[in-house]
């Protein structure tokens, strides 16, 4: 299917709602052929009636013909004319192919975070939904999951210094590759040998940027270790990562440290126990799914059983705040299956956080490379279970956001019982606060509220580039005293 677009203007916003619909569109400038077939075509502005620019979406491809006009109605004003061509595509694929995509027009934002800003800004939490709504064509449901989740984030919003930052330290190793991962990480069954001195380079980069904190006289209010699987580390190297992180940052100021165990292949009880003693309050063990079947086809070399028990040994270190993955549309899994892991999730490991991911296929995932369609039908009623039977046994959304490529165009929502909120997770998705990163993979984002501007700053992606180019990539860091002098 081609998209035709006779401006370059809204470019970017149509061509993602054509992604919704279509797997792979071609996007062309320009109009099609006289007698073309197979096309959608999105005009705006080449023609004017009394006054008023005509905008206009058209769609041929055999039988199915349909095209729908509007005006820009006197706004000069291009989001808003983006806005209603947007809303004009959506309602002509929609008729075509007799999908809804759950989020309407609304794309490239975070709904919950922009729901939440409007709140902020002094919309009432009844009109921001309804704006959802009738503006972007946001299914209802959809629009009360976000107001929800904008309420609980609101209330957390409160955590948040201007003066503080959290650290994200990044693990960019896995034991193996899942194949629906497109995450840039080194598996260590070929890159054992990397691990000590990454983790010894990361140590340095550490102490680095702490300098340069310390220097600025901010504060370390929460600690993120995140990967690949940060777990995949030995013992010693855990010890000598979480003893730096101690020695260069202290505690966090929010009391709240979180490491992704990830996966069980990957746990032992010295590792926990390394993590217990560095203070860590907040770890996940993720099954994605408790269907042993869909674990074994998407590459997962574990069970439920396995899961279960890594929760059990955790459990007995004295962890109370357990984070369980789950993935919904994975290949392979259906609504009861799903519906099953969900329960078992809340029941039997009784993790104090759910975070439903939809399925996302990038283009670096095996998964993708194999699969011809991004095409789940059970994934939609996987994500509505889920909000039902987690808000119905007390979890509460806080944070949520989507990525292109998702299955259905669905979102991912990070579900907690009252208190046990990952603050970290809040930040980095609102962009609330600085977030200062160190490792291969890992990017800082400098926040500045007065002037509302984030600033990236990027470490090396791959760890060998990391080790090779370390001291030029140090030198960016630099960067965060240029900023906060500037604030
Ligand atoms: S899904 Fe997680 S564990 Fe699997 S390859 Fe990706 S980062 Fe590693």
């Amino acid at each position: 299917m081609t998209l035709y677009l006779k401006d370059d203007r809204f470019h970017y916003e149509l061509e993602n709602i054509m992604r919704m619909f279509f797997w792979r569109p071609e996007i062309k400038a320009g109009a099609p052929e006289e007698g073309e077939d197979g096309f959608c075509f999105a005009e705006a502005g080449s023609t004017v009636i009394a006054g008023e620019e005509l905008l206009s979406v058209e769609f041929r491809d055999g039988d199915k013909k349909i095209r729908l006009e509007d005006t820009a109605a006197g706004t000069a004003v291009e989001k808003e004319i983006e806005q209603k061509m947007a809303v004009l595509m959506y309602r002509v694929l929609s008729e075509v192919t007799g999908r809804k995509p759950p989020f309407g027009v609304m794309t490239g934002i975070r709904p919950a975070k922009y729901m939440a800003d409007l709140v902020e800004n002094g919309m009432s939490a009844a009109d921001a939904e309804r704006l959802f709504v009738e503006r972007s064509l946001v299914d209802p449901a959809k629009a009360h999951l976000c107001r929800l989740t904008a309420e609980t984030g609101l209330k957390l919003r409160e955590h948040c210094d201007d003066r503080g930052f959290s650290l994200y330290v990044s693990i960019p190793f896995c034991p193996s590759r899942c194949s629906y991962c497109s995450f840039v990480s080194k598996t260590v069954e070929k890159d054992r040998s990397m691990t000590g001195p990454y983790v010894e380079a990361l140590c340095r980069e550490l102490s680095y940027t702490s300098a340069i904190t310390k220097e600025l006289g901010l504060r370390m209010q929460t600690v993120y270790i995140g990967g690949g699987t940060p777990t995949v580390l030995s013992e010693e190297e855990l010890k000598i990562l979480t003893g730096a992180i101690e020695d260069c940052f202290g505690a966090p100021t929010e009391g709240e440290y979180s490491v992704e165990a990830g996966r069980p292949d990957t746990i032992t009880e010295g590792k926990l126990k390394v993590l217990k003693d560095a203070g860590v309050t907040r770890i996940s063990i993720n099954p994605q799914t408790a269907n042993d079947e869909v674990l074994r086809k998407v590459g997962r070399k574990h069970t439920a059983a396995d899961i279960e028990r890594c929760y059990e040994l955790a459990r007995a270190l004295g962890f109370d705040n357990i984070n369980a993955d789950l993935i919904a549309g994975l290949p392979g899994d259906d609504l009861d299956s799903f519906r099953h892991s969900v329960v078992w999730a809340a029941e039997t490991l009784k993790a104090e956080n759910i975070t439903v991911h939809a399925l996302t296929l990038k283009r670096a995932s095996f998964l993708r490379e194999t699969e011809s369609e991004l095409f789940s039908p059970e994934a939609p009623g996987m994500v509505d279970f889920a909000q039902e039977e987690l808000t119905g046994k007390g979890y509460v959304p806080y944070y949520m956001y989507r990525q292109k490529g998702t299955v259905e165009s669905l979102e991912n929502t990070g579900y907690a019982l009252p208190g046990k909120e990952c603050l970290y997770n809040l930040f980095i998705m609102d962009e609330l606060q600085s977030i200062i990163a160190c490792g291969a993979g890992a990017v800082t984002k400098l926040k500045d509220s007065g002037r509302n501007l984030i600033e990236r700053i990027f470490d090396m992606k791959y760890p060998q580039d990391y080790l090779q180019r370390f001291d030029e990539m140090l030198r960016r860091k630099d960067r965060i005293t240029e900023f906060y002098s500037e604030k």
